[in-house]
């Protein structure tokens, strides 16, 4: 069944205009009558059948409520920093089949690739575009969000401005604190994921996401690539909450 994403709240009839409507009447081809899951803003989900198709716009009316049970109990955000090449693209497709809800890519001091502004708000929209493809064919009922590139130092600061979350980070340097042991301990429904880039976090950038309030943790003896790390956390955090199996 085709879904869609409505930027707006459920109702008896819904009006679909821009690209969801160009996309529904030229690329699928779509005829009166059919029937597609919609997902409203709230993370409602409907079966909806097409009753109207006027210049560009499609014309919606609700069939029934459908129950909605896809989304994690925990409020998953990643952070990875940038990396190499398209290795992000990946990274955010898989946080989307995971269950996290927004994607924060950073900016750190050992992030190789340098963006200017008009890069990284294509690559912005490239990501959101994944994620959006991502959300639909995995079923999910709410949009990950991937943020505007933002720098480390900007993410600590914004991150202990927001209510209660917690921020765990890997680090291949920390050998005590596992994650099973660090998830044993949450107190909010909120938690940021931090991952370095190839090059892994500096000492004094540990220090400071430490000063921030993160707490590190080791994903066991081997040095992990970033993309396995970012995609190995998400998934035992998934599971060891109960969301994954
Ligand atoms: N500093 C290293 C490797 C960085 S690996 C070097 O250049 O040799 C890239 C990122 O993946 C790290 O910054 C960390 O966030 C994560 N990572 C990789 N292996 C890990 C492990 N065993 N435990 C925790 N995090 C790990």
């Amino acid at each position: 069944m085709r879904r869609l994403f409505y930027g707006g709240l459920l109702a008896d009839t819904v009006a679909i205009t821009g690209e969801d409507a160009h996309h529904l009447m030229h690329s699928c081809r779509a005829r009166l009558g059919d029937r597609l899951t919609v997902v409203d803003d709230r993370g409602q989900v409907a079966l909806m059948e097409m009753i109207g198709f006027s210049n560009e716009q499609v014309t919606l009316k609700l069939i029934e409520p459908l129950p909605g049970d896809t989304e994690s109990p925990m409020e998953i955000i990643l952070a990875p920093c940038l990396l190499k090449g398209d290795k992000l693209d990946l990274v955010v497709q898989k946080a989307v089949e995971l269950g996290a809800v927004g994607v924060m890519p950073l900016v750190s001091q050992n992030s190789v690739p340098i963006l200017n502004e008009k890069k990284r708000q294509g690559r912005q929209e490239r990501w959101q575009k994944i994620a959006d493809e991502a959300a639909k064919q995995c079923g999910r009922q709410k949009r990950l969000v991937v943020s505007a590139v933002t720098s480390l130092t900007d993410f600590l600061r914004r991150r202990q401005e927001t209510s209660d979350s917690t921020l765990l980070f890997c680090y291949e340097n920390e050998t005590a604190h596992a994650l099973k042991e660090r998830l044993g301990e949450l107190t909010s429904s909120r938690i940021f994921l931090l991952v370095g880039p190839e090059g892994g976090f500096t000492l004094p950038e540990a220090a400071a996401i430490e000063e921030g309030g993160g707490q590190s943790v080791t994903l066991g003896k081997r040095i992990l690539r970033a993309e396995t790390a970012a995609l190995a956390i998400m998934s035992i955090v998934q599971y060891e909450l109960g969301d994954l199996g």
